[in-house]
C-alpha cells in the first residue's frame, strides 16, 4: 500500500497545479490518505495533528461518521434541486442559522466564503439601489483583510502581496487602516488604539461622502492577515458608524463561525452588536462539503420583496445550497449543539492553548494573540524595533514542528512581504491531549531557536 500510495503521489503532483505552489522541484507537498479526529496520515503512513484545521475549517475534525452519513442519506433521498426552488435541507438550515444568530436573517446560500461575500456585494449595492440611495455604491473593508479569491473578493481582501500581480482590482473597493495595536501609528494600548482606527472608517466616509458608501466588511478577527484580535469596543463603534451613516455591516464570519473563537460567531464577542449581513462557510459544514452563507437581517430582505416591481436578487448558484451539503451543516450544527463545543473552546482555550501566552517572554516574539482556538504568534528578530524575522526563520519553524508530527500555519503579511505570524487553528474537538502535544511541540521548537 505503501509504495502504491508513493506512485499516486507522484504522478498526481505532475498534473496537479497546488494553492499556493511556489515552484520548487526538490519540494515534497504533502499527500494525506486518511484522517480521524485531530489526525491525518500521510502516504508513508507517518501521523500529524493538524493544528490549522485544513484551512482553519474542520471545526469538528476529520472521520465523524454522523456527518458522512447524512450527507449520504441525503443524496439516496434527493441528490439535487436547485434553490429557485426550495428543498428541506435547505429550509431547515436557513431557519437554523437565524435562529443562531439571534433571529430574522434570510439567507442565500452559495459554495464558499468568497461567493458569499460576493454575494453580501451584490446585496448591498442593489439594497441601497432600492431604497432611494442609487449613489451608494462603495464598499469598504480594512488593510490586512481576507474575503476571499474571487474578483470582487479579491478586491476587498486588502493585502498587497494577494493582489498585486491581479490588478486593477474591481472599481468602488476601499481600504481603511486596520486595528492593530501592535503595529499601530496610534499607539499600542489595545482599547485606545483599536477605537482611533475605528473613527478612521468615520473619518473615510465623511473624506468619500457617506451618499457613495454602501457598506462596511470584517472579520471579527482578522485571520488570514496575521491573527488580528482588537478590542471588543472596536467593532461596537464601528456598528455604531455604520448605523449613523447607513452604511451596511458586512461581519465575515469565514473563519470566526462556528465556535472558533469560543462564541458561535466572532461579533458576539461584541455585545449588542447585530450585523446587518452575516458571511460564512468552512466551520458552516466543518469541510465535510462545500457550503457559503450569506445572511441578511429580514428589514433589508423587505427591500427584495417589492410587489410587481422588478425587486428580485438577480444572483444564482447552481450547486450552492446542494442538499447533502445543507444536510450535513445541519448535522454539524446539531453536533456543535450538542457537544458544547463553544463552551469547550472557551474552557480549553484559556486552560491549554492559552499557556503558550508564556512565550512572550521570548527574545523572538512580538506578541502572542488568541481567541478561543484561534492563535497566533508573531515573530520577529528585534523586541524593540519589531523587525519581523525574516522568512527563512519562519519556514524553520513549521518544518521543525512538522517534523514532529504537528502542522502550523503561517501567514500575516505584517510589514509588507513578512509571513512572520505562526497559526494555530485546530480542531474544536481535539481531545485535552491533542492540545498539551500543541503545547509542547510549539514551546519546544521556539525554546529551542
Ligand atoms: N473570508 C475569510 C475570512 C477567509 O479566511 C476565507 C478563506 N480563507 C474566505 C473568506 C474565502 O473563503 P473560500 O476559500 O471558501 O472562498
Amino acid at each position: 500500500v505503501e509504495s502504491d500510495m508513493s506512485q499516486v503521489a507522484a504522478k498526481t503532483t505532475s498534473h496537479l497545479w497546488n494553492a499556493m505552489h511556489r515552484y520548487n522541484p526538490d519540494a515534497q507537498t504533502m499527500m494525506a490518505v486518511s484522517g480521524k479526529g485531530s489526525w491525518f496520515v500521510d502516504e508513508k503512513g507517518k501521523n500529524y495533528l493538524d493544528g490549522v484545521s485544513g484551512l482553519w475549517c474542520l471545526n469538528l475534525g476529520y472521520g465523524r461518521e454522523e456527518i458522512a452519513e447524512a450527507a449520504a442519506a441525503q443524496m439516496k433521498q434527493l441528490s439535487y434541486f436547485p434553490l429557485t426552488m426550495n428543498h428541506p435541507p435547505a429550509v431547515k438550515l436557513a431557519g437554523k442559522i437565524s435562529e443562531l444568530l439571534g433571529g430574522n436573517y434570510q439567507t442565500f446560500f452559495s459554495n464558499s466564503g468568497s461567493e458569499a461575500n460576493e454575494t453580501a456585494f451584490k446585496i448591498v449595492r442593489q439594497y441601497h439601489n432600492q431604497t432611494g440611495n442609487p449613489g451608494k455604491y462603495k464598499i469598504i473593508s480594512r488593510y490586512r483583510a481576507y474575503h476571499g479569491s474571487t474578483l470582487g473578493a479579491l478586491s476587498a481582501t486588502a493585502q498587497a502581496n494577494r493582489r498585486v500581480k491581479y490588478d486593477p482590482s474591481a472599481p468602488g473597493f476601499l481600504h481603511v487602516y486596520p486595528p492593530y495595536s501592535y503595529r499601530s501609528i496610534f499607539g499600542d494600548n489595545p482599547e485606545e488604539s483599536d477605537l482611533k482606527a475605528a473613527q478612521m472608517l468615520e473619518e473615510m466616509i465623511n473624506w468619500e461622502g457617506e451618499e457613495t458608501v454602501a457598506a462596511f466588511i470584517m472579520e471579527p478577527f482578522i485571520s488570514g492577515g496575521g491573527v488580528i484580535i482588537p478590542s471588543p469596543k472596536y467593532l461596537q463603534r464601528v456598528a455604531e458608524i455604520c448605523k449613523k451613516h447607513n452604511v451596511l455591516l458586512i461581519i465575515d464570519e469565514v473563519v470566526s463561525g462556528y465556535g472558533r473563537t469560543g462564541e458561535m460567531f466572532g461579533f458576539m464577542h461584541s455585545a449588542g452588536v447585530k450585523p446587518d449581513i452575516v458571511t460564512m462557510a468552512k466551520g458552516l459544514t466543518s469541510g465535510y462539503l462545500p457550503l457559503g452563507a450569506t445572511s441578511v437581517k429580514s428589514e433589508i430582505y423587505e427591500a427584495f420583496k417589492q410587489e410587481g416591481k422588478d425587486s428580485h436578487l438577480r444572483h444564482v448558484s447552481t450547486y450552492g445550497g446542494h442538499p447533502a451539503a445543507c444536510a450535513v451543516a445541519l448535522k454539524n450544527i446539531e453536533i456543535i449543539e450538542k457537544e458544547n463545543i463553544v463552551a469547550r473552546v472557551r474552557e480549553l482555550g484559556r486552560k491549554k492553548l492559552g499557556q503558550l501566552h508564556g512565550l512572550a517572554d521570548h527574545k523572538n516574539v512580538g506578541e502572542v494573540r488568541q481567541a478561543g482556538f484561534l492563535l497566533g504568534i508573531e515573530m520577529v528578530a528585534d523586541k524593540a524595533t519589531k523587525q519581523p524575522v525574516d522568512e527563512a526563520s519562519v519556514a524553520a519553524i513549521v518544518n521543525a514542528c512538522k517534523e514532529k508530527g504537528l502542522i502550523i500555519g503561517k501567514n500575516g503579511d505584517t510589514v509588507p512581504g513578512f509571513n512572520n505570524v505562526l497559526i494555530l487553528a485546530p480542531p474544536l474537538t481535539s481531545t485535552e491531549e491533542d492540545l498539551d502535544f500543541i503545547v509542547d511541540t510549539v514551546n519546544a521548537v521556539i525554546r529551542g531557536i
